[in-house]
């Protein structure tokens, strides 16, 4: 590909990381049906750089400034976009505007162009490649979490489904932020250990008798997040859900909620949510700092991102893998 320039208003990133997720995996299996952005594609909504030139217009970054990128992009105007929401943004869609990595160019490239300034974080002392995952694998499920937090009183139990790259900042943020009791689900000892490392209380092997561990360990929990979201997942999500908790599906495997009298505990919600706003990444940015979130990361040269993708795919990355341009 030809290093791009950045157009009025934009700003040219030199990309010191990008991070692998497994939306990439789910991307790289649609049909040309399902994808709503012509190929081809550069891969990565995970992304760090430093300011190497601005268009005309720009104003608020310096050149050689170490940023990270906020990914959902929105129009700016719209009522979301006006809280910080781009991430629910109004017109993104009638607009054709799409996140780096998933419909624009995205980070795993040598330059990454960003739309607007407003979608650069400064990350100051904070290191790129230990931190860049924190626009997703952080963000999303901080989001997830934020909006549970008057849930995870002293006693409590939060249920985390899936403890990759999403799941283990999870674990971390949950413990970080609450005084819940956090138990780790998982389908791989070495991912079980690795939720135990980064706080988990307790890991059970994820499995068909997982749910009836689950409650009989908590009597049921205030909080789930399945950050895998398959049919048998979110079957366990539900299933251990006290009365009045809420259940965050956030893994996209393509599983359905049964909600209904009967069906679920008495008053518990089930909420589906995507990324975060720009003021949730500041504030995950702000616990980096504060020393109380760190990524486990596997490093990869742009040779070898096939490879990570590989072994995520094979379920064999613990924590999350990151390309260096
Ligand atoms: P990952 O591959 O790093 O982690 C997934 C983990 O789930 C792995 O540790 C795997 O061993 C485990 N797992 C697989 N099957 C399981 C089962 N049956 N029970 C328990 N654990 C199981 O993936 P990731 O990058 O952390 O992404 C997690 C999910 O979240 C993906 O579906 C991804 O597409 C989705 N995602 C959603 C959003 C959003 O905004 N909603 C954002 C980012 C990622
Ligand atoms: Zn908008």
């Amino acid at each position: 590909m030809p290093d791009p320039e950045p157009g009025p208003g934009q700003v040219l990133l030199k990309v010191s990381a990008a991070g692998v997720c497994h939306s990439d995996i789910a991307v790289m299996s649609w049909t040309a049906e399902q994808l709503t952005f012509p190929l081809p594609l550069t891969l990565g909504h995970e992304g760090a750089g430093t300011v190497a030139a601005v268009g005309d217009g720009v104003r608020g970054v310096e050149i050689g400034e170490s940023v990270a990128v906020y990914g959902p992009w929105g129009c700016g105007a719209c009522v979301m976009c006006a809280q910080g929401k781009e991430n629910y943004c109004v017109r993104a869609d009638e607009l054709g505007i799409m996140p780096p990595g998933l419909g624009a160019p995205g980070a795993i490239a040598e330059y990454l162009v960003v739309d607007d300034a407003r979608h650069l974080v400064p990350l100051g002392e904070l290191e790129p490649v230990a931190n860049v995952s924190l626009t997703d694998a952080g963000l999303t499920p901080y989001h997830a979490i934020k909006g549970t937090l008057p849930k995870l009183v002293p006693g409590s139990a939060a249920v985390v489904i899936g403890t990759g790259g999403l799941g283990h900042v999870a674990i971390q943020l949950l413990r970080a932020l609450t005084p819940a009791r956090v138990i780790a689900l998982d389908v791989s000892e070495e991912k079980l250990e690795l939720a135990r490392t980064v706080g988990a209380h307790e890991a059970v092997l994820s499995d068909e008798r997982a749910a009836d561990r689950v409650r009989a360990m908590t009597g049921g929990a205030q909080a789930v997040f399945d950050f895998v979201g398959v049919g048998p997942t979110v079957a366990t999500a539900t299933s251990v859900a006290a009365a009045e908790a809420e259940v965050v599906i956030v893994g996209i495997g393509g599983g359905v909620a049964q909600v209904g009298f009967g069906a679920i505990a008495f008053d518990a919600s089930v909420r589906a949510p995507y990324w975060g706003s720009r003021g949730e990444l500041i504030e995950v940015l702000e616990l980096a700092r504060a020393g109380v979130v760190d990524v486990h990361v596997e490093t990869y040269s742009l040779d070898e991102a096939p490879e990570a993708y590989e072994r995520l795919h094979a379920g064999k990355v613990n924590g999350r893998a990151v390309i260096l341009p």
